[in-house]
């Protein structure tokens, strides 16, 4: 048996995506070109953009396609900086935009021990810098702990202290469970990224509000209204907009069936380990991330033992090389370097059923106890 918890990392394609992308694929034209294969494939791109703006609740010429959400991160961060102006963000963004914040010499807000931004130390910084700030970049929901940040009162302030400032946030996360429309209203840049709602690795898309002014990163063939140049990912960003029509049309039922799973999930691990708490759990959490600090464990040799008895979760968020450094949304946090160097994360996903969760309780309860009796620790 295996069970694929580790949809906060990626998720499977969704057959309409899947589909599209094979559609798409069969289009021999580069939307950038004339003739009737060019506009075959220009038609698609936007009616593709269309789509996107549509659910983002923007217009379709403020949608900027991108390889994913990394780049859109820092096309946000980099694209909105000018001359000396210093990039505010929270302390437990995602590294795409966390390094273009430091790489940028900007300036970090701490969050609280339940994971949500420190509002009061948001404006100190805000008063403190004021229109020097050129970017405050706060994201939807956290990938590790799916704590939903306070994006409304981020907006307020950053409004009142930092008006020249652009406000970004960084959605990835948040499609299939959260309105991206309705919770990033008024922000001038919002980040999604394909593979984490359905849709395929390698494509994203930036919102970006015309009165913006953003700066590009790339430059070349002046693609995507000159902010991204660069021939798009045709098959991909079809792709995307199929599946994000999916996770929008089916939120709602989603949402009810991945919330139940969790619950049953977090119920099934507190039924053995009573003392266990879900890291983030006293603020708003999306439905679909659970996050566990197993303090004395490490966080390397649990995976290995999920792994091997075929349940897929991780540590955190993922990193190219594989390697796991205590997490550093847990550090800021609060947590101890003990505790974030045993964390577990488990994110459930559309297409996980109750059978997978089932599995996995019992697998991770075995794992948990059979390291903890090795190290003559006891776990609730
Ligand atoms: N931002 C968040 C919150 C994420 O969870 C991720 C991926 O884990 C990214 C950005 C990066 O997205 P991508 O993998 O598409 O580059």
């Amino acid at each position: 048996m295996e069970a694929y918890l580790d949809n906060a990392a990626t998720t499977p394609i969704n057959p309409a995506a899947l589909e599209a992308q094979i559609q798409a694929s069969q289009i021999i034209g580069n939307p950038s070109g004339s003739h009737r294969a060019a506009r075959a494939a220009k038609e698609l791109l936007e009616m593709s953009r269309e789509r996107v703006g549509l659910r983002l609740g923007v217009g379709a010429s403020e949608v900027i396609f991108t390889s994913g959400g990394t780049e859109s991160d820092n096309l946000a961060i980099f694209g909105s900086i000018r001359d000396s102006q210093v990039a505010l963000s929270s302390a437990i963004e995602h590294h795409a935009v966390l390094d273009a914040v430091r790489a940028s010499k900007g300036r970090l807000v701490g969050v609280s021990s339940s994971g949500a931004i420190d509002l009061n130390q948001l404006e100190d910084e805000l008063k403190d810098w004021g229109d020097s700030v050129g970017v405050v970049s706060v994201m939807m929901a956290n990938n590790e702990t799916g704590v939903v940040q306070p994006l409304s009162e981020v907006l307020k302030l950053a409004r009142k202290y930092s008006p020249r400032a652009l406000c970004h946030t960084d959605a990835v996360q948040a499609p299939s469970y959260l309105d991206v429309a309705e919770l990033a209203r008024g922000f001038d840049l919002v980040s999604i990224s394909g593979h984490k709602f359905g849709g395929p690795k390698g494509v994203g898309a930036l919102v970006v509000k015309k009165s913006s002014g953003l700066r590009a990163m790339l430059y070349g063939g002046g693609q995507e209204f000159e902010l991204r140049s660069g021939t798009p990912n045709l098959g991909g960003i079809a792709a995307m907009a199929a599946a994000l029509d999916e996770a929008e049309t089916n939120r709602e039922g989603n949402v009810r069936r991945v919330e139940g799973l969790t619950q049953m999930l977090r119920r099934g691990l507190s039924d053995r380990f009573p003392a266990l708490k879900p890291n983030g759990m006293e603020s708003p959490q999306m439905c679909s991330i659970t996050n566990y600090c197993f303090a004395g464990l490490n966080s390397e040799e649990i995976l290995f033992k999920l792994d091997s008895a075929g349940v897929y979760a991780s540590a955190g968020s993922s990193c190219a090389s594989g390697a796991l450094n205590p997490s550093h949304v847990l550090l800021a946090m609060g947590r101890s370097k003990l505790e974030a160097a045993g964390s577990l994360r488990l994110s459930i996903g559309v297409t996980t059923t109750e059978e997978d969760v089932e599995y996995a309780i019992c697998v991770v309860g075995d794992v948990i106890d059979e390291l903890a009796a090795k190290k003559g620790i006891a776990w609730g």
